[in-house]
């Protein structure tokens, strides 16, 4: 471990006082409210509470300055398991006072001066069925808090000092009593602030917080689906005593094509084909997302049937395997036709009788007549 006059940045000389403000500043650096889920950050913090803990012992300081961290070795606070380093809360705990007293000295409530993320906001985006095939920069509009500028978010005005909460005298608490215990309560003339505002900012009208409206430019990817929320950090609400913002969340929904229809990342589009492509095959053109492709229909083609088109289909958001794109067949017929026409029509008959052309038909009468020869 580093020498502990260096972790905190104070000489070998330093007086109480030095060692305590060092501490105060470093602390508040590597504070868990202000690197949430930063191990390094953590990892500081511990280091720099063991360092102050000794040096601010002048009985643990002279051992230190003489032997190092072996003079300490054997010393009850050592004992502690593991690495010997006190945890956030174990640090809080024990060095209650010096925190107390950099975040305005009111008992009761170490943490409630502590820097706070804001809270998280959902807004929701709407985007064309292209735009979600190919990806979009789109600008959206938050209306989100801000600290107020006015009073730095204190929430009093400028120039006016808060004054100590005369119930509570600034402890935050009050003291109730039931009969022989007496309970401490948070003040309710202070809600446990320990302080009140005199004069409350005229912006803010007290809250330390104005609404703003921000327009954000965000990158949505091709891929993204009706009903995914895209995480913006620390857009959101902002925080309080100097913590960061929440987070803001983009819903994205999506709207529909008159061609193709989405299911997960693969696309369907529906194309009509007349009796004579479906029975002698044919070569259509289908649009695809990306330009009109070239399709063959093989001979005797069945209603119904789905062509499939790989990598025709969206681009994933997790993964690099694109969707397919079906093309699904459907036999169109006709309506309302012409007497020449009908002429024709009429010719197919005979045809459409033989068995050799028409497989299913053959095998659906034989099928009837075997259902027929059970029940007799
Ligand atoms: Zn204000
Ligand atoms: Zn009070």
């Amino acid at each position: 471990m580093a020498d502990y006059y260096d972790l905190l940045g104070v000489s070998k000389s330093a007086s109480g006082d030095e060692i305590k403000r060092a501490y105060k500043k470093k602390a508040l650096k590597y504070h868990p409210d202000r690197n949430k889920g930063d191990k390094q950050a953590e990892d500081m913090f511990k280091k720099v509470s063991h360092a102050y803990e000794v040096l601010s012992d002048p009985e643990k300081r002279q051992l230190y300055d003489q032997f190092g961290e072996d003079g300490l070795k054997g010393n009850s606070f050592q004992n502690r398991g593991g690495s010997g380093f006190y945890s956030y809360a174990e640090a809080f705990e024990k060095f209650g006072d010096v925190f107390s007293d950099f975040f305005g000295g009111r008992s009761g409530g170490r943490y409630k001066d502590a820097p706070m993320q804001g809270s998280d906001l959902l807004t929701r985006v709407s985007i064309s069925f292209e735009d979600s095939f190919n990806g979009v920069k789109k600008d959206v509009n938050v209306t989100r808090s801000a600290t107020c500028s006015e009073c730095s978010g204190s929430g009093a005005e400028k120039g006016s000092p808060k004054k100590t909460c005369a119930t509570c005298r600034g402890a935050g608490q009050v003291r109730v009593s039931h009969g022989v215990f007496s309970l401490a309560q948070t003040c309710p003339t202070c809600h446990g602030e320990g302080e009140m505002i005199e004069k409350p900012c005229k912006k803010c009208s007290g809250t330390g917080f104005v609404k703003e409206t921000k327009t954000l430019s965000v990158n949505i990817p091709g891929g993204i689906a009706s009903g995914m929320k895209m995480r913006v950090a620390h857009e959101g609400n902002s925080g309080q005593n100097g913590g960061p913002r929440g987070d803001l969340y983009v819903e994205i929904s999506v709207k529909s094509h008159p061609l193709f229809e989405r299911d997960g990342d693969d696309i369907y589009i529906e194309v009509p084909i007349s009796y004579s492509q479906a029975v002698l095959g044919d070569k259509i053109e289908v649009p695809t997302m990306t330009g009109k492709v070239e399709m063959k229909i093989p001979p005797g083609t069945q209603p119904g049937t789905r062509m499939r088109l790989k990598e025709k289909g969206f681009p994933s958001v997790s993964s690099p395997v694109k969707g397919s794109l079906f093309v699904v067949l459907r036999l169109e017929v006709p309506k309302n036709i012409s007497e020449d026409h009908k002429k024709v029509i009429q010719q197919l008959k005979p045809y459409e009788e033989d068995h050799k052309e028409r497989p299913t038909l053959k095998d659906y009468i034989d099928k009837v007549k075997n259902l027929f020869k059970q029940h007799n």
